[in-house]
């Protein structure tokens, strides 16, 4: 069994999620005034969301504008009794239906920065930075993303956090094999783990994990 793994808010068919992010300040920021590329605004804290769907919102929840980890407020509760490491969060201030009505005033809905840090070995994946903007750290490699293959991390360079991303691949959130156990126990909606490998393999890419085939047996407390 491998030891990490990627997580992913997943939408089941017809499941709300968010394809909009609205917000007073800049979302995107303006063109690098290096390299000349826009940038999410990622020091914005002021985020509400539009919600497509009317069922229930599942406690992962998809953001289809930029790739932010969004979720419920038992997720959080829940990652903090179990005491989980390498996260911080902040709340999302509001969520609009699509004719841009508040809705859903009762769930409390968080973004998640992930803080917790591992490296690739690009030596072992024969991948190298051919640039790197020194202002908004955009990278460009010898090959494209969906080129890497599969993936191998340096042990040395991982700091044990349960929830962590990798150098260069912030956005991507990773975890240890607790994060799936507390999924399962909690009955956390909305998310779903593959291995860590296949985190750049997109055709093809193997099936998410069976939680149940994996702690089925497991006692629920
Ligand atoms: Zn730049």
């Amino acid at each position: 069994m491998e030891k990490f793994f990627n997580v992913h808010t997943n939408r089941k068919r017809g499941a709300p999620y968010a394809p909009t992010i609205k917000s007073n300040k800049d979302v995107y920021l303006s063109n690098c005034p290096e390299c000349d590329r826009t940038r999410f605004n990622e020091e914005n804290r002021d985020l509400s969301l539009v919600i497509e769907g009317y069922r229930k919102l599942p406690d992962g929840l998809l953001c289809g504008h930029y790739p932010l980890t969004i979720v419920s407020e038992k997720v959080i509760d829940i990652w903090q009794k179990y005491n989980v490491s390498g996260y911080s969060y902040f709340p999302i201030n509001k969520l609009f239906d699509m004719k841009g009505n508040e809705i859903y005033t009762e769930c409390k809905y968080f973004n998640v920065i992930t803080t917790g840090r591992a490296e690739l070995d690009f030596d072992k994946m024969n991948i190298h930075i051919i640039s790197e903007c020194s202002t908004c750290g955009y990278v460009e490699y010898n090959k494209e993303t969906w080129e890497f293959g599969e993936a191998f991390y340096k042990d040395e360079t991982y700091d044990d956090s349960d929830l962590f991303a990798l150098k260069y691949f912030e956005k991507s959130l990773l975890c240890t094999k607790k994060i799936l156990e507390i999924s399962y126990k909690e009955k956390l909606t909305g998310f779903q783990f593959k291995t860590f490998a296949s985190m750049f393999i997109y055709i093809n890419s193997p099936p998410a994990i069976d939680l149940k085939d994996l702690f089925g047996n497991a006692k629920r407390d």
